[in-house]
């Protein structure tokens, strides 16, 4: 196994403890994928395992044109989901999927979700909400949503999110996560506003987010 391979493997890894410590994922849940640069094949985070003693051995690699395993192990139910956005969208090469209870519970409950925090305007935008879906229909969506949205709530489920490297698409859904429990806890005193677009300028024109 090369270095890159292993880095990645590693990052993978790391980054699904990283949800359950955070209380993202529950110790099934969740999933994550990484392109290799010259996109022969990804690597995905291997179905049923428990999260969080998951090890960089236990990656599954994927052939990227076949989609079929090379080696052991048994990818993610959600492969088809990951190889749509990237199939679709050049540009991402990895893609987290987690079960943020704040954030799902207000899209699924019919929340309008806006942009709340400078951080979600300029790193993640406003994420797309579909109703429950699985499967071929879940990638189908996801295809037809990557190029316009980085990240995707699915109702009574979770959130995909994609980007440029695996700690992008998992910055992504922790910061959502946060606007959303800013949002929960504003419902407590009326008067939590979405960001406008006077607002949204004033971000983009001020805040630089650190890499
Ligand atoms: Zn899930």
């Amino acid at each position: 196994m090369d270095q890159k391979e292993q880095l990645l493997r590693q990052s993978l890894a790391d980054i699904m403890k990283k949800l359950y410590s955070r209380g993202l994922i529950s110790v099934y849940g969740g999933n994550a994928s990484a392109l290799l640069d010259d996109n022969s094949a990804l690597f995905i985070t291997p179905s049923g395992f428990n999260k969080e003693n998951l090890t960089k051995e236990d990656l599954v690699k994927v052939d990227f044109r076949s989609g079929l395993a090379l080696g052991d192990g048994k990818p993610s139910s959600e492969l088809k989901t990951h190889m749509s956005v990237y199939g679709t969208n050049s540009a991402v090469r990895a893609v987290v999927h987690a079960h943020p209870t704040t954030l799902v519970g207000l899209c699924t409950a019919g929340h309008n979700f806006g942009v709340y925090t400078p951080e979600q305007a300029i790193l993640v935008g406003k994420p797309a909400v579909i109703d429950f879906c699985m499967g071929e229909e879940l990638a189908k969506q996801a295809s037809s949503l990557c190029l316009i949205y980085s990240a995707v709530v699915v109702k009574n489920h979770g959130v995909f999110a994609w980007g440029s490297s695996i700690m992008e698409a998992y910055a992504k859904i922790e910061i959502l996560e946060e606007a959303a429990k800013m949002v929960l806890a504003g419902f407590s005193v009326p008067g939590m506003n979405a960001f406008d677009e006077q607002m949204l300028e004033a971000v983009r024109k001020n805040y630089k987010p650190g890499r």
